[in-house]
């Protein structure tokens, strides 16, 4: 196989407060430079006025979703806010050019912590993007994000299946009783003939079981049940466990089905199948959204300038390392940069954004003795989701949308981008070879792979290239068509936060991500602490939504906010925040399942 590496970590950017010309280097590899003036289109720097002063200071402590939408909000409501990050904004959702592989004028080969999917039932993502301009873009942002059509499920050995991802217009779901339920879920449902019928029919009884479960079984009972337990995976069939059981779990949120609870994987699916059914309004056209250039070009870079030119101060290299208490409130935050300068940071208001495993570190005894409930977030779980690109020399576009490999030992996804891009892939990135960035994430890193027997966490970068690529070829080449060539591959760009850790002999990853664990609501944090100026934004907050996401990360960033906003007594309007929604027709059923929980008794349609 064809193939370079760039190991390259993220750059730190040292020096006090990011001017806008230091901004070009420092809102990610791909460089907001390189985004302006061309093919995709540029951010609008200095659009926006200047907002007048409040006087109030805010530390944000770590510049990912969280961090930049609470900048965002923060700004825009008069306080003056100075973000404070390690290595590159936009943390996990940032996209970074490969170094040095762009000639001739061209970019940096676009590489990316993993593919960005946008489902249509998120809400306050599309918001935030609306508010940052774009040239050429009536919506800002908002205008980048493109609609994919279907989605593919892939297995070996077996036709692959295709479902619809653009609402043609609403289906018929019916919520006026259970039957009515189970039918129109039942025609959602049956995707091919490889899940035997009365699989599906088992399965559909279980989501119209937690559909009219009441709020407090939700939270009283399913939070503390398995996904798998809940979907009774043992015994039923290869296609039943990858397709219904694993689909929404392993592959979409690195989450295995006999960990993750069943209220927050109940939750997203019922977003999922309401989005689909095109019944609300306030969803998207489209249940898989992406972007329409590498995610800093077409969303992080426009708004990293956007905040610049709102007066946000962005300060780079500088690590928290821990947070000065006086009198029961935070009165400063140690900094140390990378030369390992110390810096106190002092300010009126303190919110957290950083991820919860760096998170916990701050919480020292005398954090605690403020806010002792702050102990438990060490009882939550991260995992691992990585991604890894693949430059192709030939345009390959496997699916209209994302590509779930099914039963893959690494539970991989893959996006095939090129063609949701806006510019011309050979002009615009690399040396001109590349027509298709193949885009896969890698949600298992414990399974042993097929090439050399190890999980990923025990392979090396290049093992884990080729065991990759050989697992999607497995999937997608067993009907005689030859989807992946090895003669196409030019080379492949994995995570640079995985690194090889030599005296554990396994890898390291530098990002690992939250998975909500049975009963794991009980040890998430709410945004607002028994610390007066302290705030928690980040994915593993709790949240509406629920789910580890760039929309969770947004939805927690403003609850912040807001909580901010009433501590401060501030006049300003509230962010605004919105909810997953729920049918109304299913309100009887709930509250007959409420009186029942709070009797003690099973839901009533829970047999078997
Ligand atoms: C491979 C992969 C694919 C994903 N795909 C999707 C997807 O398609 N759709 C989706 O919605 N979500 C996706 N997610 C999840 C999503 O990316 C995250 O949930 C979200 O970006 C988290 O944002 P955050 O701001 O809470 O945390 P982070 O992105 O982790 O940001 C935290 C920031 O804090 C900084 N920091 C760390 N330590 C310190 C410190 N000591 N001091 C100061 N700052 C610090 C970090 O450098 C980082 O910039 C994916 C995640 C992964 C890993």
């Amino acid at each position: 196989m064809a193939r370079y590496e760039d190991g390259q970590r993220s750059s730190t950017f040292t020096g006090p407060v990011l001017t806008r010309r230091k901004l070009l280097g420092a809102v990610g590899m791909a460089g907001a430079g390189a985004a302006i003036g061309l093919a995709v289109g540029s951010p609008v720097a200095g659009a926006a006025p200047a907002r007048r002063s409040n006087g109030k200071r805010v530390a944000i402590l770590g510049g990912g979703m969280a961090g930049l939408a609470a900048a965002h909000e923060l700004i825009e409501r008069g306080f003056e806010v100075t973000v404070f990050e390690p290595s590159a904004l936009g943390g996990k959702a940032r996209s970074m050019g490969v170094q040095g592989t762009g000639t001739g004028g061209r970019r940096d080969l676009p590489g990316e912590h993993g593919f960005r999917f946008f489902p249509g039932f998120y809400q306050h993502i599309p918001e935030t993007m609306a508010r940052i301009p774009f040239a050429g873009n009536a919506n800002g942002v908002l205008d980048n994000l493109v609609g994919a059509s279907a989605a593919r499920l892939s297995m070996v050995g077996q036709p692959d299946l295709t479902a619809p991802m653009s609402i043609a217009g609403p289906l018929p779901m019916d919520f006026t009783n259970p039957d009515t339920l189970r039918s129109s879920l039942t025609a959602m449902f049956t995707l091919g003939s490889s899940l035997p019928p009365a699989e599906v029919g088992w399965f559909v009884d279980r989501l119209v079981v937690f559909l009219t479960s009441s709020i407090e079984r939700r939270f009283g009972q399913w939070e503390y049940a398995s996904w798998e337990e809940t979907l009774r995976a043992e015994g039923k069939s290869a296609a039943y466990q990858s397709v219904l059981v694993s689909a929404l779990t392993r592959q979409l949120v690195a989450a295995k089905p006999s960990m993750s609870s069943t209220r927050t994987i109940g939750t997203v699916g019922q977003a999922f199948v309401l989005n689909a059914a095109g019944i609300v309004p306030s969803y998207g056209a489209h249940a898989d959204r992406l972007l329409s250039a590498p995610t800093n070009e077409a969303w992080i870079d426009p708004w990293v300038a956007h905040l610049s030119a709102l007066g946000v101060r962005f300060e780079m290299g500088r690590t928290v390392a821990g947070l000065r208490m006086r009198s029961g409130q935070v009165a400063a935050a140690m900094t140390v940069d990378s030369g390992g300068a110390r810096q106190e940071v002092e300010a009126d208001w303190f919110v957290s954004a950083m991820p919860v495993e760096r998170a916990v570190d701050l919480w020292t005894p005398e954090v605690l003795s403020v806010d002792p409930s702050l102990v438990q977030m060490r009882e939550l779980v991260v995992d691992w989701m990585v991604g890894i690109q693949y430059f192709l020399r030939t345009p390959t576009p496997i699916a209209h949308g994302h590509l779930a490999y099914l039963g893959s030992p690494w539970a991989l996804t893959s996006i095939s981008q090129a063609q949701f891009w806006r510019s011309d892939f050979a002009a615009t990135y690399g040396d001109g070879q590349a027509r298709e960035c193949l885009s896969v994430d890698i949600s298992d890193w414990d399974t042993p792979g097929i090439l050399y027997g190890n999980p990923a966490r025990r392979c090396t970068r290049e093992e884990i290239a080729s065991e990759t690529w050989a697992q999607m070829q497995r999937s997608l080449n067993d009907d005689g068509a030859e989807t992946l060539r090895d003669e196409d591959l030019l080379s492949w760009f994995l995570d640079p936060g995985i690194a090889w850790n030599e005296s554990r002999g396994e890898n390291d990853n530098e990002t690992p991500l939250l998975v909500n664990t049975v009963g794991s609501w009980d040890s998430r944090p709410h945004t607002r602490t028994a610390v007066p100026n302290l705030f928690l934004a980040g994915d593993y907050v709790r949240t509406n939504i629920d789910l580890a996401t760039m929309e969770g990360a947004n939805e927690s960033a403003r609850a912040a906010v807001n909580a901010l906003l009433e501590s401060a007594d501030s006049t300003a309007a509230p962010c605004p925040m919105f909810t997953l929604h729920e049918p109304p027709e299913l309100g009887p059923m709930r509250a007959l399942d409420a009186a029942r929980f709070k009797s003690g008794l099973p839901h009533l349609l829970d047999v078997g």
